[in-house]
This record gives C-alpha cells, structure tokens and sequence, in this order.
C-alpha cells in the first residue's frame, strides 16, 4: 500500500486512456480487483462508463407530496419502530415531516446496531422508491442516513449518477474512481476518434463535454430528459457506441472473408432429383434465393447469409438444397435448430428427402446417449454427410471430418457466440465452414443495419401459391364455451384444430399441466372426437407420435404448449385457439399462427384472452387481428417491446448497450451507417481504437 501512495503522478502515461486503473492514487489491488470484476481495467474503461440512472438528491420532497414510483428524497422523524418476525425478520420504521404525513420505511435485511440506532425522535434523511403498502407509502430498503442535532440536512448540489456495479463495490466508491479518472480526461481533441470533418458533416459535438456532461449533470440539467436518454449529450454517446458496434461487426465480417472455405459446386446430381421429385415447384422467390446461396457456396470464400422468411414460405427445401450442394462435393453438414421438436421435424423432412437419394441424416440431440450417441459421434467423426440436431451438435466431443456447411435455423435464439461455436468445429487451419442462416422472424431495416451488420440477407418474400390468409379474432375467455362449441363444428367438417397454451413465466411443469388441464376440459367437452397432447416433458418419441397422429388426421384436435411455435408443419389444421394470447410478444403470436393457414382452405385463428386488457395489450391484438405480414408484424414489436425482446436476445446478453437504446436511436442509424463506411475505408487506426475503447477486453466478435 505504501509503494503505492507513493507512487509518483508519472504512473499515468502520456496515454492516459490506455493506463491501468490501479495507477489511479487511491485504487489499491482490491479495488482494482473489483473493478476488473466489471471489465473496468484501464483508466478508458472508467470514462465510458455510464450511469444506468440519475437519483435526484438536489431537493427534499414532502412526504404529503410523494408519488408512487417516483424516487424522491425525504426528512422525517422516526416516530414509531416496529420489529416483525411473522414470515420473515423486518423492522418497519415510521416517519414523518411537517406536511403531518406519515412514511414506512421496510427493512428486511438489517442488523442490530442499525435497528438500535433508528430510535422515535431520531431525524432521517432517506431516499427511495415510493410504493403503495399495506399501510399507505412506503419505501423498501431507502438509503438513509441519520442527522444529528437539528443540524439542516445538506443536499446535493448535483444529480447523483447511478453506476452499473458489483458486488462489494458501493455506486459512491466506484462513482469516486470515475471522478479521478475524468480528471485524467486529455482535451478534446485528443479523445475524439471520429474525424473532425465526420464530425462536423452530421453535427457530432465534443465526446468530452458528453462524457464530463452524463457523468456530472450540472444543478439544471433537465432531470426528464436525462431519464430518456434523450439529451444532446447521451445521443453523442449514444451515437459512438452504435458507431462502434457497427464496426466491429463489419470487421469481424472482413476477417471472415479473409479465410478460406471449400468451393462447394457440386454435381446436381442430387439435387435435380430432390426437385423432380417434390410435389410442388419451387416459387420464384425460394428459386432466387437458393441461386444466391448456391454462388456463395461455389465461391472459396466463407458464406455467411441470412435467409429470412415468414412462416411457411418453405425455407427448408431451400435449406435442403444447400445441404445437397456441399454433400454433392464430399463434404459434410451439421443443421442446428434451437428445440428439439424442430429439430426433429428438420431431421423427419431431411430423412424423407434424403434418404431416396441414398444420403443417410444423422441424429444428435441431448437425449441420444450411451451407445447410440457413441456410435452417431463416430459416423459424424468419419464423414457422415448430413446431422441434424440441437446445440447438443456444438459440445464437447463431437469432431467432423470435412465439415463444410453449418445450417442454423431461428438464427435469433441463439447467440452470435453459438453460432461461431458451431463454425469452430470445422475449422480448420485457415479453412471455415460456410455459414446458413434460418429465420422466419424478418429483422427490421433498422436492426438489420446494426445487430446484423455481419451478415448477408437473403429475403423468401413470397408464400407458395393456394395460401388463403389466416382470419384472426379476439374473443374474451368469458365466451369460452362458444369457442369450443365452434371447435366441435369445426371436427364435424374435418378440420383438425391446435388448441394452444401458454403459460409464460412458470417453469416447462406447470406448463404442461396447464395443457393437461385443457387436455381434460377438451376431451370432455368434445366427445366423438380424438384429443391429443403435447408437451414439452414429453420424451421425444413420444411427441413424434402424438405429431404422427396429427398429420395422419387420427387427432381431430392438438393441445399444445408453444413447443409447436416454429417449424410444426400439419396442412389440413385449420384452426388454432390460442389462450391467453394478450400475455405472448407480436413475433411469437405470428409464429404461432403460422402453424395454421398451410394448405388451401380458409384458416382461423382465435385469440383468447383474458379480460381486462390494458391499452398496450388491445394494440397487439388488433396488429394480429390487422395483418398477417410477418414483416409488419416485426417493425411493429419493435415498436412496443424494444429489440432485444425482438431478437430474443435478453437471454444471450447479444446486444447489451450501455447508453444506445436501438428504438430510441434508430434515427442515428443511417448517419451511423455512412460515417461507419469512411472510418473502415479510411481511418482503420481510429476504428480498431473505437473498438478497443466500447468492446474492448469483451471483443470476442473481434477475434471471431
Ligand atoms: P418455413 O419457411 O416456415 O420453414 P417450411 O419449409 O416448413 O416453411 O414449408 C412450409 C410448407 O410448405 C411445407 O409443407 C413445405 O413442404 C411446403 N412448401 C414449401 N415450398 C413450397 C412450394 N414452392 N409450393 C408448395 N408448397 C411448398
Ligand atoms: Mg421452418
């Protein structure tokens, strides 16, 4: 510790950006520790740290005129304690101010000195969040501190900066290491990465003023604005961050079209087979987009393209003819899907297709084991030519011999990580596989500009012909017996029926038993008629029955979980009941309908809710009930969820930005976009700069 105050101000190199944090006067290795905890390792780290949130600590709030779910900052006098141990240990503090109004304070985690201290007539200054309780206002876990005397409490000057943190590591220490490093700030001039003349041409102003004006707002900053994300000096930020990601996906893109993949020309000669002997012709649409994909599979460059297209416009035959293409030039396959019942519909269309032609499709899921994933594993290792299967195909143990196509279907469940997890596996030297894209969830202009910046798009925008558009309705559950006495007329005429469930939050058993509920209620109500079930607890030869039994017409009627959300693929189902339909996002209700309206007759879909439905709620319904263009429907979520539900990403983490928000900001994108072009052409020092600087330590994309 002595050497380190010691330590003279030269510690801090000419490049401030680029020292470690530890030569920060104050920062000793524990610190340093947690803030490497945070990625925070260079004295840059700190500067483009951003606070999540402000807290308003500038003013005192009068409990009278306190709003719920507002934080506000509040000076009582304790006049009641309460010690409660009835379900768990919580002391309730009660105080109040001159506007004669009273406020709970609720602690569940406290220790003894502390409630020692909280005695009636002490004087607190607290903030926190106000909430409705069970005895009025109260805040749960306010930060508070004691005032002495009647000393007048002393507030902020400043709006007080929230940090993303860790554990051990208190916002106001952390908030104190960013301030030493602020001060470190080198002149404008010297920060700013983007060319003076970019700048100027789409009126970029200072980053530093940016960063010194988030990271300390000035006593009238305007506290709603702010909150937003909406001022001028968020959105430089915002703006560079974007920029940045924009970069480092197109660089990541370069370096892939730097390696080499093997020319998959083929023969034809098994494809011409597969399409003489399919039932349909190809649609124009899956003609020009397999032709694209076809001339990047001929090219020793690695294909990396994205075929979207909505529900049903038969992209895996597309798909299937690609798998041909690289089997045609002796090389290998692996199609990825990201459940296991699609996986196995993959697996039963391939083997239909296939197989005549002599080409054998290998399984690979999480529930082959033992002796049999033994034996799959060892046929993949000597060459099999296709294998379908669930991320079960990217552990550990599983070697191709000349890999030389990775299929992915519904691309946006898994993350970019995954999928190059995938690509790893046939690597070899300098030589990658070539890379195929499903997904039938079409990416927004807005995201394929950014998040998808990486990949080529193909686009199936053409449904096969003798499709008749799916008629929606949006009935309450209050008139559910109606709804299942136009089921039993609906079996009368033949048609088949998915009675969908869907339960969101709850785990993968209480889901099931919802539908073993419907289940019941269904077979009562619908004698005569044969009902099946399916779930996601099923074991996988199970649900092939139950599937098998559908598609043969034996079942009149399917009650589902949402595992038959993608890929599930019964013609003659015409009609599909979805409960609760108001909790489920635009793209997966699109998803599911999609499962109707397959074959020629008219299709209908009845979305059950439950009433009362909130504004936002009514506005999604009516979106399903307008359209049935999958890409509307996209722009649309976009709209009211945010991207990252869109993309399916929360749970990936793919597209975590510390101040760019991608509906907020989309109106930067096509500036984004254009200064983006110069900088790689131009300026490849300040660029891997700008990435070192946002992504830095955490740019896997980089070495991708
Ligand atoms: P998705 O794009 O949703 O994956 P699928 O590939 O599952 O769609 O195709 C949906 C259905 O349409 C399948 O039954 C498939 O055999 C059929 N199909 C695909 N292409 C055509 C076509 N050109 N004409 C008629 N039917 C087609
Ligand atoms: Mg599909």
């Amino acid at each position: 510790m002595a050497t380190r105050t010691a330590r003279p101000a030269s510690a801090v190199g000419t490049d401030p950006g680029i020292t470690p944090v530890g030569a920060l006067p104050g920062v000793g290795p524990a610190l340093a520790a947690s803030l490497a905890r945070l990625g925070l390792e260079r004295v840059q780290d700190l500067w483009f740290h951003l606070p999540l949130r402000y807290e308003d600590k500038t003013r005192i709030t009068a409990i009278a005129d306190l709003r719920v779910g507002e934080r506000a900052q509040v000076e009582g006098v304790v006049e009641a304690v309460e010690r409660g141990f009835r379900y768990r240990p919580q002391l309730k503090v009660a105080i109040g101010d001159a506007s004669r109004q009273t406020l709970l304070l609720r602690f569940f985690h406290f220790n003894r000195a502390q409630a020692e201290q909280l005695l009636p007539g002490t004087r607190l200054l607290c903030y926190g969040e106000v909430r409705h309780g069970a005895q009025g206002l109260e805040m749960v876990h306010p930060n508070y501190q004691r005032l002495s005397g009647d000393v007048a409490a002393a507030v902020d000057e400043l709006l007080s900066p929230v940090y993303p943190t860790t554990e051990g590591l208190g916002t106001k220490r952390l908030a104190g290491v960013i301030g030493k490093a602020l001060a470190l700030l080198p002149p404008a001039a010297q920060l700013e990465l983007i060319p003076p003349e970019l700048c100027a041409r789409h009126g970029l102003t200072s980053l530093r003023d940016a960063l010194l004006y988030v990271h300390r707002p000035p006593p009238d900053a305007h506290l709603g604005q702010l909150m937003l994300g909406q001022h001028p000096a968020q959105q430089r930020l915002a703006f560079e961050e974007l920029l940045t990601q924009h970069l480092s996906l197109k660089r990541m893109r370069a370096a892939l079209r730097r390696r080499h993949a093997p020319k998959l020309e083929g023969s034809g000669a098994l494809r011409q087979p597969l399409l003489a002997g399919l039932p349909f012709r190809l649609t124009a649409a899956q003609q020009r987009v397999s032709r694209e994909v076809e001339r990047d599979l001929a090219r020793s460059r690695p294909m990396l393209r994205l075929v979207q297209g909505d529900v049903g416009s038969g992209k895996t035959v597309v798909a299937a003819l690609a798998a041909l293409a690289a089997v045609e030039s002796g090389h290998q396959v692996a199609l990825m899907a990201p459940t296991e019942l699609l996986a196995e519909q993959h697996l039963h269309n391939f083997r239909h297709w296939l197989q005549p032609l002599g080409v054998e499709v290998e399984w690979l899921a999480g529930k082959v084991t033992g002796k049999a994933r033994k034996q799959a594993l060892a046929r993949v290792a000597e060459g099999a030519p296709v294998v379908v299967g669930t991320h079960a195909l990217m552990q550990e143990g599983v070697a191709f011999a000349r890999l030389g196509l990775v299929i992915v279907d519904e691309q946006h469940r898994f993350g970019v990580q995954q999928r190059l997890a995938l690509r790893d596996k046939g690597k070899d030297g300098e030589m990658v596989p070539h890379q195929l894209v499903l997904t039938a969830t079409p990416i927004p202009r807005t995201l394929a500009m950014s998040a998808y910046a990486d990949l080529d798009v193909s686009s199936i925008d053409e449904l096969p012909p003798g499709r008749t558009p799916v008629q929606t309705i949006a009935i309450s559950n209050a008139r559910r017996i109606e709804v299942i006495e136009r089921i039993h007329a609906a079996c009368g005429e033949g048609r088949q029926v998915y009675w969908v469930c869907t339960l969101i939050e709850e785990s993968e058993q209480l889901r099931a038993q919802a539908a073993e509920v419907a289940h019941a209620e269904l077979s009562a109500a619908l004698a005569g008629f044969k009902v099946g079930l399916i779930h996601g607890r099923m074991k996988p030869k199970e649900k092939q029955a139950v599937m098998d039994a559908f598609k043969s017409g034996a079942l009149a009627v399917l009650v589902a979980t949402t595992v038959i959300e993608v890929g599930v693929d019964v013609p003659n189902a015409s009609l599909m009941v979805i409960e609760n339909s108001e909790r489920l996002g635009l793209a997966q209700l699109h998803q599911l309908r999609g499962r109707v309206g397959r074959g020629a007759v008219a299709s209908n879909c009845v979305l059950l809710y439950q009433p009362p439905l909130g504004q936002l709620a009514r506005e999604r319904l009516q979106v399903m009930r307008d359209t049935n263009d999958g890409f509307r429907i996209a722009e649309k979520d976009l709209e009211l969820r945010g991207p990252g539900e869109v993309l399916g990403t929360r749970q990936t983490g793919q597209l975590s930005f510390r101040i760019a928000d991608l509906t907020r900001d989309a109106h930067l994108l096509p500036a984004v976009q254009q200064v983006g072009e110069h900088m790689l052409a131009e300026h490849p020092r300040q660029t891997g700069q700008l990435i070192e600087r946002w992504i830095g330590g955490a740019a896997r994309y980089a070495h991708a």
